[in-house]
């Protein structure tokens, strides 16, 4: 907020902060400055679609212009559909046919002047709302993670293209490589547009030689495509966030394991490439996409956690928490959702971690109380031996969790429930 605050300020503009229901106050505030017109970027999520219909009609109402604009997505939710006029509810068709009807067009620059009214109405200060922790301040680890503003989104765009693309589609399944663009909250908070991502990334492969960085190019606006993806369902199914997409999921016996959540929540299952991800996602507001594939996997599989609990859970803890990413990836992963994983694809914590952070280097950076251990048992530390664990200072059960449930036992469990689903 304070870097679009500064943004404004240097072409001429203010930003006015007020706080209530939007409702009341954009059209109170276009009345008090005698605006003529009021223009905005869209929303998708339903209570946003709700409130922003009120404010048109409280706008037009008062015979001020209103209207609304897509800065946030390729193509509106509601324009792909199917040959039988549906919306698409698997992603290969969807994204075959948003590449061939996305236009890829240069984005336009932003104003170099904002006119604004001559006397300023009272706006809030920013200190006043009170929202960085300060007692205790547990935003450290964010502040040094992230430069929020649109500056910090283009050079993260920038470094993204000359460093990390090359090898995204590697990068892409590795936590211990730095090679995904981490434009999720960037993109959430219209920091930048995918149209911009778009752009850029097109421009950067075409002028590249190399057919490397050309596919992936492509791999990666396929995951910019999984984000329309996701808007199109949450758009088209608005109760998504909170309702099995695929309602055979209803009678699902979930377990109501309050430790087995805590121990989740805090990094403490003993499982270090869960527990690894758990920590990364605390301290930073972030966590790569194969982390959170199998982070969400260990609570739904393996303690059978309503996949509810850990979306609640991410929501208040990523800095790209998005309403449609965030609930297709846990049905995606809890197989209740369209174009899901299997239910019974159930993700094996120990030999994730030994295949996508293969020499235990993200492991050892977010739980190094195990960093001394051979890379051998470092995703599977109840397996050292008892010199290795003394040499690396590890006791289990008191430097470092036992495992809390036995991962072979759990699945088991859960593909008889999941068999005791099907039938029913
Ligand atoms: P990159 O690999 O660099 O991808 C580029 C962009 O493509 C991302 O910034 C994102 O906008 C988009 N993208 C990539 N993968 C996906 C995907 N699977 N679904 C939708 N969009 C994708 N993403 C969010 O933005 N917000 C969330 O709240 C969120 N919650 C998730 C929860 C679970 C359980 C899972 C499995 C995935 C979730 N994702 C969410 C999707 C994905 O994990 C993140 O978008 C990605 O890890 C962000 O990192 P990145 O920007 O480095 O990704």
């Amino acid at each position: 907020m304070t870097a679009l605050k500064k943004d404004i300020e240097c072409r001429g503009g203010a930003l006015i902060l007020r706080r209530g229901k939007a409702e009341r106050i954009v059209p109170d505030l276009a009345a008090e400055i005698g605006a003529s017109g009021v223009f905005w970027n869209r929303c998708y999520e339903a209570f946003a679609v709700e409130r922003d219909k009120k404010i048109k009609a409280a706008l037009k109402h008062q015979g001020i212009t209103a209207q609304s604009f897509n800065g946030s997505l390729l193509s509106e939710p509601w324009e792909l559909q199917t040959g039988a006029g549906a919306p698409y509810k698997v992603f290969t068709p969807f994204w075959k046919s948003l590449s061939a009807a996305y236009r890829d067009v240069t984005p336009l620059r932003a104003p170099d002047s904002i006119p604004s009214p001559g006397k300023l109405p009272i706006s809030e200060a920013l200190s006043d709302w009170k929202l960085l922790p300060a007692k205790p301040d547990w935003a450290g680890g964010l502040k040094d993670a992230w430069t929020p503003g649109e500056e910090g989104a283009k050079d993260r765009l920038s470094a993204f293209l000359d460093e990390g693309l090359e090898n995204y589609q590697e990068g892409r399944d590795r936590p211990d490589r730095p090679f995904v663009s981490r434009l999720s909250p960037r993109l959430h908070w219209g920091e930048l547009s995918p149209r911009q991502v778009w752009h850029a990334t097109r421009l950067a492969a075409e002028r590249s030689s190399g057919q490397k960085y050309r596919s992936a190019a492509w791999s990666f606006l396929r995951e910019i495509g999984w984000r329309e993806f996701s808007y199109n369902l949450l758009y088209n199914w608005p109760s998504l966030p909170e309702d099995n997409w695929k309602p055979q999921f209803d009678s699902f016996p979930w377990i109501d394991d309050e430790d087995g959540f805590a121990a989740w929540t805090q990094g403490c299952t003993g499982y270090p490439i869960v527990d690894a991800g758990m920590r990364e996602l605390w301290t930073t507001g972030y966590m790569h996409n194969r982390v959170r594939m199998i982070t969400a996997s260990f609570l739904i599989k393996d303690l059978m956690v309503h996949w509810r609990k850990g979306e609640e859970w991410f929501w208040d803890t990523l800095v790209d928490a998005d309403l449609a990413s965030n609930a297709a990836g846990w049905q995606w992963v809890a197989g209740s959702g369209a174009d899901a994983s299997p239910y019974f694809r159930i993700f094996n914590p120990v030999s994730q971690g030994e295949k996508f952070d293969p020499k235990g280097a993200y492991v050892r950076h977010w739980v190094p109380e195990l960093a001394g251990l051979p890379d051998k048992v470092i995703h599977k530390p109840w397996e050292a031996s008892a010199a290795q664990l003394e040499d690396a200072g590890v006791t289990l059960g008191e430097t470092y969790p036992e495992p809390i449930v036995d991962h072979a036992m759990a699945r088991q469990r859960a593909l008889q429930s999941y068999e005791a689903v099907k039938k029913g």
